[in-house]
């Protein structure tokens, strides 16, 4: 393992800035790409401050899972995974709440897509998990084994969020392989990671990014969210620290580790080579 920034050599805002040379800028958008399509304007760091952000408080600080639905035992141990990266990724307490059926979407709400399974609508999920929050709550994020829509425009949505109200939905319905078990359920972990930890920096009141590769940049396929590395990008990574305020070194120690213990080699060598950035 490659040492960890030294906190006395190096601050939280020595680090951010030395890990900008890792960053890479966003080429301009092929037509098949999000960015193409959404005229976004971004987000510096200096709007996002002056944003009124949703932000942790001394009572107000957990995560919240809701696992929506029916599950396969692997499916339900890569939810297990991902509240253990997500305590990570935000530094904060994780808890996977006891599964629940998807009753609150009526049958008027739910049609059938391509692949002919069932989709459920986000909207009711939405409503519920904002009546749901805990009191303790910053966030609560749904996770759904069924595909989703937000709206009849669209085909299909991953994940989606309400930022200001602090609730979200993601589905792992296109994440697994068929065969899924526990010798590979990696593809699907290193997606639901990335969608899950995108959803819930979009309810931090973080917006998509636009100029360099992120894990924060939109996406309008499977294949160009596959193509994203699971990195934030320096300025990114800047709002996520001044919200929450963790120890920058620190957690990409630790998300360093969690990818060596599950073997995601792609996601393991961006965090290596920022360990490396900042270790200079
Ligand atoms: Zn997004
Ligand atoms: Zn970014």
């Amino acid at each position: 393992m490659i040492a960890p920034c030294q906190q006395i050599i190096h601050n939280n805002s020595d680090c951010i800035r030395l890990l900008r040379k890792n960053d890479t800028p966003l080429k301009k958008p092929k037509p098949s790409e999000w960015l193409f399509h959404h005229k976004e304007k971004g987000q510096t760091f200096e709007q996002y401050t002056q944003s009124k952000p949703v932000k942790p408080t001394a009572s107000r600080n957990k995560i919240y899972l809701q696992p929506i639905g029916n599950f396969t035992q692997t499916q339900w141990k890569v939810i297990q995974y991902t509240a253990a990266y997500l305590d990570l990724f935000f530094d904060r307490r994780v808890t996977v709440l006891p599964k629940i059926k998807p009753t609150m979407v009526v049958p008027a709400q739910r049609r059938y897509s391509n692949t002919a399974s069932e989709q459920l609508l986000t909207t009711p999920i939405l409503d519920f998990l904002e009546k749901k929050i805990p009191a303790d709550g910053l966030v609560i994020m749904a996770i759904t084994s069924q595909d989703l829509y937000p709206s009849s425009n669209y085909n299909f949505v991953f994940g989606i969020a309400r930022t200001q109200q602090r609730v979200g939905v993601s589905s792992l319905f296109r994440y697994s392989d068929s065969g899924m078990d526990s010798t590979n359920y990696q593809k699907c972990l290193v997606r639901l990671i990335k969608t899950s930890s995108h959803e819930i920096t979009h309810m931090l009141t973080v917006k998509h990014c636009i100029t360099a590769v992120c894990l924060m940049n939109g996406s309008n396929s499977l294949s160009e969210s596959d193509s994203r590395p699971n990195r934030l990008c320096s300025v990114c990574l800047h709002k996520l620290q001044w919200n929450l305020e963790f120890n920058v070194s620190a957690r990409l120690e630790k998300i360093a580790a969690y990818f060596q213990k599950h073997k995601l080699q792609t996601d393991l060598s961006f965090a290596e080579a920022d360990i490396r950035a900042i270790e200079q």
